[in-house]
């Protein structure tokens, strides 16, 4: 599960990590005010320094444009506007881009230097690790791709969690001195215990900065200017708070639309559609699609015990999906009987039609109810073939995909 950036940021407030004062807007209109009340609380005036922010589950704003600093009510307004107006297309968001609905007002800040701070599991340690960076801000994927020795590791203990001496240690390596080491420091036994308490995945600050030095502090301050966080969607039964600061808006809608029915589905970018029983079943499935050339559409799992009404439903969600030119139906019916599935299929096919060519495979309880329904329901699906096995029908939804 993902968060806003404004959500991210009240819980490292929360945890007493330094974090510049920010409003979260939905308005054009509201950008102004925002502007004012930012700069005010952090004792700037007018004419001072904000940061205005597209909030989507997505990264890379600041080279797309999306994250743009302002000096003055109006500019807040111009930022808003074209925010609020305009499809955010970054690295992560794929060609068609990302509507922005939300905007954050944040309180800008003189940037001395930008670090990368993250904790995340480690599945090759099984623990979690503490990653840092002295070339922190923009493209981490590419410094650790490129420059590998340029990023930190510091495992995690699981009972004893990070240590005060590994933190201090962390920040020596990354080049800081003075007062600097131990408000780092300090920062990431912060956020190794709020990756802990809340069951995250993933806990990132990037960039964690410091700022320029000044009188009172001739080190400067360490500061999280942005913040990223997943959680780990098992843990959501023991964090009831977390789970509601997600925004529906945000989700791909026919993944929402699936899983209210309780099935398992992920949106792909081929053209097969596939309804398969069991995740397993289901990864082989796009496997051999794959193998025989063609590119899957979606994962669906419709599980064990889906209901007819569960199974139609699936129908619906990949015969809504314009990419799909043709649709690959595996059952291996244990739990799951296969006359479910075929009387979804006719329910399917009587409501929105199969205009698409379809394959089915059906295996195991209840397979010769399942072949009489499909068989009855041939008439009115003629795209409809069967297949015998899992290889003979990847080759012909192949095939007929064209
Ligand atoms: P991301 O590109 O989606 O990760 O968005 P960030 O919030 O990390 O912003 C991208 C970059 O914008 C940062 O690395 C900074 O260089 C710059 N930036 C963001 N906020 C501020 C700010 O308050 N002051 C200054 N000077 N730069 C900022
Ligand atoms: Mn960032």
């Amino acid at each position: 599960m993902k968060i806003h950036e404004y959500q991210a940021r009240e819980l490292l407030s929360n945890a007493g990590i330094p974090v510049p004062a920010g409003e979260m807007i939905e308005s054009v209109e509201s950008a102004a005010g925002a502007y004012k009340r930012v700069v005010t609380e952090a004792g700037l005036g007018e004419g001072g320094l904000a940061v205005v922010k597209a909030q989507v589950y997505a990264g890379g704003r600041g080279k797309a444009g999306f994250v743009k600093l302002v000096h003055s009510e109006s500019e807040a307004t111009d930022a808003a506007r074209f925010m609020l107006s305009n499809r955010m297309v970054s690295p992560q968001t794929g060609a068609e881009g990302m509507e922005v609905k939300k905007l954050l007002v944040a309180a800008g800040v003189e940037i001395a230097k930008e670090y990368y701070l993250a904790i995340t599991t480690d599945r090759a340690t099984r623990r979690n690790v503490l990653i840092a960076s002295a070339e922190g801000g923009v493209e981490i994927e590419k410094v650790a791709a490129e420059r590998p020795d340029a990023i930190i590791k510091e495992p995690i203990h699981p009972l004893l969690g990070l240590q005060g001496h590994q933190a201090r240690r962390v920040a020596f390596a990354l080049g800081m001195t003075g007062k600097q080491v131990g408000q780092a420091a300090k920062i990431m036994l912060q956020l190794a215990s709020l990756y802990q308490q809340k069951d995250c995945s993933l806990a990132e600050i990037n960039p964690l900065i410091v700022t320029p030095a000044t009188g009172e502090a001739p080190d400067g301050t360490v500061l999280a200017i942005d913040a990223k966080f997943n959680f780990d969607d098992n843990a959501m039964f023991r964090q009831h708070a977390i789970a509601e600061l997600s925004d529906p808006s945000e989700a791909n809608q026919n993944e929402l639309r699936a899983s209210r029915m309780g099935l398992n589905y992920i949106q792909l970018e081929g053209d097969i559609g596939c309804l398969v029983n069991g995740a397993g079943l289901a990864m082989s499935t796009m496997d051999i699609i794959k193998h025989e050339g063609g590119t899957p559409a979606n994962f669906l799992d419709v599980g064990g015990s889906a209901s007819e009404e569960a199974v139609t439903e699936g129908f619906r969600i990949i015969l809504a999906d314009k990419a799909v030119k043709g649709i690959l139906v595996n059952i291996f019916g244990g739990i799951m009987r296969c006359d479910v599935i075929a009387q979804a299929v006719a329910n399917a096919a009587k409501e929105v039609g199969f205009s698409v060519p379809l394959v089915v495979r059906l295996e195991g309880t209840n397979v010769d109810e399942g072949r009489k329904i499909l068989e009855s329901a041939q008439a009115s699906i003629p795209t409809m073939q069967s297949a015998g096995d899992l290889g003979d029908a990847a080759k012909r939804i192949v095939a007929a995909v064209g």
